[in-house]
């Protein structure tokens, strides 16, 4: 698939070829329908210091801001299927910490990853989600997703404390 991807430490993308990715048990494969930039994109693209100084693992494919299709799902994933449309949250949480573990994946302490820094983004052809805390929820094929309406969407539900049809992902 093509992917833009941050290969060195240093300003610049490079827009090519990578390898399909494969998922495990807990992950859904995802393609990716709208992907939009956002600010912190031109952060990673001109290695601002705030990520020139974070020490991600690179190459690195960029973007976290994405919906797309689900096209494969990991066996132990629950309530996903093939076809469905999904979008992901920014923030990687541990899953694993109490604070994960009582409903605040969004606070996480345990070294919180970033989608398209410390795990690859959504400016690929596919990519690959893990089964966590952190809503997703449906959208359309054509929807572009930004931070501010999933922060929306996670202040409402949780002030809310309804149950609804949107569906736990990172
Ligand atoms: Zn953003
Ligand atoms: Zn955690």
């Amino acid at each position: 698939m093509k992917a833009i991807q941050k290969t060195e430490p240093k300003p610049g993308a490079v827009y090519h070829e990578i390898p399909d990715p494969t998922i495990t048990d807990s992950e859904l494969l995802v393609k990716i329908g709208a992907a939009a930039f956002c600010k912190s994109d031109v952060d990673v693209y001109e290695w601002a210091p705030s990520v020139a100084t974070a020490n991600y693992e690179l190459p690195f494919t960029m973007g976290h801001e994405y919906c797309g299709e689900v096209m494969e799902v990991g066996k132990s994933v629950r309530g996903f299927r093939k076809g469905d449309h999904v979008a992901g949250e920014t923030h990687v949480p541990c899953g694993h910490c109490y604070t994960c573990r009582t409903g605040n994946p969004h606070i996480c302490g345990n070294n919180m990853g970033i989608v398209g820094r410390s795990v690859h983004g959504s400016f690929a052809g596919y990519m690959i989600l893990v089964f966590s805390w952190v809503p997703v929820t449906i959208c359309s094929n054509s929807c572009q997703i930004s931070d501010r309406l999933f922060e929306g969407i996670l202040s409402s539900l949780r002030t809310s404390k309804k149950q609804s049809k949107t569906r736990f992902f990172r």
